[in-house]
């Protein structure tokens, strides 16, 4: 074997180790029997940080039915929120956003956007399990879905998330792109939306545009006779990774 050739079989097999090993953005839509009549799904997150108060009381207000996904962090540091949660379960399904937001990959140094995984399959499964621990102790209620810090996973990972009993709650359409978008983009992100979609959306900004760009254009599909459902009454597909709208 020619030391050239040997070079690029060493190149090709790193490659693939990397492929293996790579993240992934997991995206789910409704799966079919939970599709008709025009419904869909808004999941908010709620990472770290503060409570969007602005975005939550328009739900409630217009009883726009949500699921959120929060970690035990932003729990322990909103007390107000989870009081306002709390007094709205037929509106809203807490689910499991983890412990410490840490990201659902695991090994030494491995990061998504900047932040780090997990060291190994031990911690994983402590920010699963911890996470839905706090959910449970707080809202009364065991949550059945999770979803990692960035929404990035490793196989292995979702491989030991399922092993946990929980479910991956992937997405379809990023409304405001991790509460960073201004009002005008987060409206045109909407108005692509499909009959099926899961939307995600930030609740722990409140600084953010957020709360504005949701709640004019979550009101416009209602007059369009979208539904709202909680993903405690659906269950999801996985589709294909493709670039979303
Ligand atoms: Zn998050």
């Amino acid at each position: 074997m020619t030391k050239h050739l040997l070079a690029f079989i060493v190149v090709l097999t790193s490659m693939s180790a990397w492929a293996q090993t790579r993240p992934i953005e997991v995206h789910d839509r409704l799966a079919a029997e939970s599709v008709g009549a025009k419904r869909v799904a808004l999941t908010l997150d709620a990472c770290s940080g503060r409570f969007d108060d602005d975005l939550i009381e328009f739900l409630i207000h217009d009883h726009i039915p949500a699921t959120i996904f929060a970690t035990k962090k932003w729990i322990e540091r909103n007390p107000v929120g989870v009081a306002v949660i709390k007094a709205h379960l037929d509106l809203f399904d807490v689910e499991d956003h983890g412990e410490n937001h840490i990201p659902a990959v695991i090994g030494a140094g491995r990061k998504v956007y900047g932040i780090p995984g997990e060291p190994d399959v031990i911690h994983l499964r402590r920010e699963v399990t911890e996470g839905a621990r706090a959910i449970s102790a707080t809202f009364g209620v065991a949550p059945h879905w999770y979803r990692g810090a960035t929404a990035e996973y490793d196989a292995q990972a979702i491989d030991e998330i399922g092993k946990l009993g929980y479910k991956v709650a992937g997405f379809s359409l990023n409304a405001d792109e991790g509460a960073t978008l201004p009002r005008l983009a987060i409206e045109e992100k909407l108005s692509h939306i499909r009959a099926g979609d899961v939307i995600i959306a930030h609740m722990n900004k409140p600084a953010s545009d957020s709360a504005e760009g949701l709640s004019v254009a979550l009101l416009h599909l209602v007059t369009k006779g979208f539904v709202f459902v909680r993903l405690d009454q659906v269950d999801l597909q996985e589709v294909p990774a493709t670039r979303l709208p």
